[in-house]
């Protein structure tokens, strides 16, 4: 196969994503008053209307209805006032009611779409947009609909390997999951690269998780997208056949499932063959995508209006209130954080999409000035987001107070401090909640930067050292470390940065 970069020369690939997620965040299910808990005793939050008995009445949940409109408002979308739900037939042992309770082609939320900024190596894959100075550009990708659907319970299979169906000699059925709340997200075919994809579902999973409408876990996946694919010549303006890769419960995932598939189809068709509409899984240990079934006719789901629920109406009123409830969305903070403290975009929208980031850092900023907040902004997307990550906990678990970031920050900015103190103050901030004040004092840190007293120092070091300065002015340059050497053990914990621009001007004389 080819190489991604050289196939993407030739051929044009069309992606378009259908992204799933969990409303983790409601307390009762999408039709009934049961309870929605993950982890909860097997078939304890069930009642007729989530198991499907004759003549239980579903009753829309409102509150349901309104995070998927906060979603569509999130996301640019129209929000319909007037859709219907749909039965899809549906036969399979983890839903009890044979059918799944969905929304035809009018959903609540219609033509949306969200503005991506590329950038970095990420830029690298798409040829044919104009980029910015820096290698940049911004795509606005399409949203089709997203559209209220409901979750089937949970198959447990025994007796198999790995709990699979295959050998199993008995399957259970834990219900408690029937009926949760999912929207489902399907975006216009505009995608045309795996990281323009990676970085829409990476765009959507922080507005959905700043409106705190689910808690968009992948890996328990309470977020899950799938991605098509297809591929057509570069000048070709008709769409090819496309594949349905499912299993994408990754960013990476998603991203390199995509890349593969791309070159997989590439080398299918520069050798003639044709691409077959299948749904396929990607297996990243093996680094493929494999067959998982074969579409031969459009799918009939016998999809029809639910005769128990009534058309849904929404009032002007009604939405206008939800869309009082918005909260500020990730672009908008990011604008504010370049406005207010200079912060440059990535890393202002980096900050911006993460909620806990977000807040301390505002927190944290008021007050600093623009060189300060840069480096509070710096130890919270480097060292701070590090130390999460080998740790595996959240910001809020650490001992950090936003005060102490901006404190550490202002000995940074002011080259109070050299960034390797920097590093073991910030880690007795994190692990004991050190006040970095404090700590610097009571660890004799602070540098000097009394510059008379460098300067004298300087002079005396110079009048025992003078063949060295002769030399120097001579020419052997490199003697200017022997200076900087004496120089900091002689001013033990002093400013380097300082001390070496005062070795230097005395040297040159
Ligand atoms: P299906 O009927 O197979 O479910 P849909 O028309 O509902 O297909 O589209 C599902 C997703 O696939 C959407 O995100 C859409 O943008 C995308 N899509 C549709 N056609 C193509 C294509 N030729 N290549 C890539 N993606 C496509
Ligand atoms: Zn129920
Ligand atoms: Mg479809």
């Amino acid at each position: 196969m080819r190489e991604l970069e050289e196939v993407l020369q030739d051929w044009e690939a069309v992606i378009g994503l259908e992204i799933h997620a969990e409303l983790t965040t409601l307390n009762t299910k999408m039709f009934c008053s049961c309870p929605i808990e993950f982890g909860a005793e097997p078939n304890t939050h069930t009642c007729p209307v989530c198991l499907g008995l004759p003549g239980a009445l579903p009753v829309p949940n409102k509150a349901a209805i309104e995070s998927i409109v906060l979603a569509g408002l999130a996301t640019n979308c129209d929000i319909e006032k007037r859709t219907m739900f749909y039965r899809k037939g549906y036969f399979y042992p983890d839903m009890a009611k044979n059918f799944q309770t969905t929304q035809g082609p009018k959903a609540f939320c219609m033509r949306g779409h969200l503005d991506l900024e590329v950038s970095g190596n990420a830029a690298k894959e798409r040829v044919d947009v104009e980029k910015a100075e820096d290698g940049s550009y911004t795509a606005r990708i399409g949203i089709t609909r997203i559209h209220m659907e409901e979750d089937a319970g949970k198959m447990v299979h025994i007796g198999g390997a790995e709990g699979r169906i295959d050998g199993a000699t008995n399957s259970l059925v834990d219900y408690n999951r029937a009926g949760t709340p999912l929207i489902e997200l399907v975006t216009e075919p505009e995608l045309r690269t795996p990281e323009e994809a990676r970085l829409f579902m990476q765009k959507l999973r922080q507005i959905y998780l700043a409106i705190g409408i689910s808690d968009c876990s992948m890996e328990e996946g309470s977020m899950r997208c799938d991605g098509n694919v297809s591929l057509r010549r570069r000048g070709s303006t008709e769409f090819g056949t496309k594949t349905e890769l499912k299993n994408m419960n990754s960013f990476k995932n998603l991203h390199d499932g995509l890349a593969y598939e791309i070159r997989r189809q590439a080398e299918v068709l520069e050798n003639g063959g044709t691409i077959r509409q299948e749904t396929r899984h990607w297996e990243p240990g093996a680094k493929r995508t494999i067959v998982m079934r074969v579409k031969e006719t459009a799918d009939d789901y016998r999809m029809f209006p639910d005769p128990d629920l009534a058309p849904y109406d929404l009032s002007d009123e009604w939405i206008e209130g939800v869309r009082a409830k918005l909260p500020e969305l990730p672009d908008a903070k990011r604008d504010r954080f370049m406005a207010s403290w200079g912060l440059p975009k990535a890393d202002a929208a980096d900050i911006a999409g993460d909620v806990d980031f977000a807040s301390f850092f505002e927190e944290a900023a008021q007050g600093l000035s623009e060189a300060q907040a840069k480096k509070a902004a710096n130890l919270i997307l480097n060292d701070v987001s590090a130390y999460l990550k080998e740790n595996a906990v959240a910001l809020g678990q650490t001992k950090a107070a936003p005060a102490s970031i901006a404190a550490l920050a202002k000995l940074l900015a002011d080259d109070s401090i050299s960034s390797k103190q920097g590093k073991e103050v910030l880690a007795a901030v994190l692990e004991e909640g050190a006040d970095p004040d404090e700590y610097v004092a009571s660890h004799n840190m602070k540098q000097v930067t009394d510059t008379a007293a460098i300067e004298a120092a300087m002079d005396e070091l110079m009048a025992q050292n003078m063949d060295k300065v002769e030399a120097y002015r001579a020419g052997k340059k490199g003697l200017q470390g022997f200076f900087m050497g004496q120089m900091m053990k002689a001013a033990a914990g002093g400013n380097p940065k300082v001390i070496s621009q005062i070795v230097t001007s005395k040297l040159e004389g």
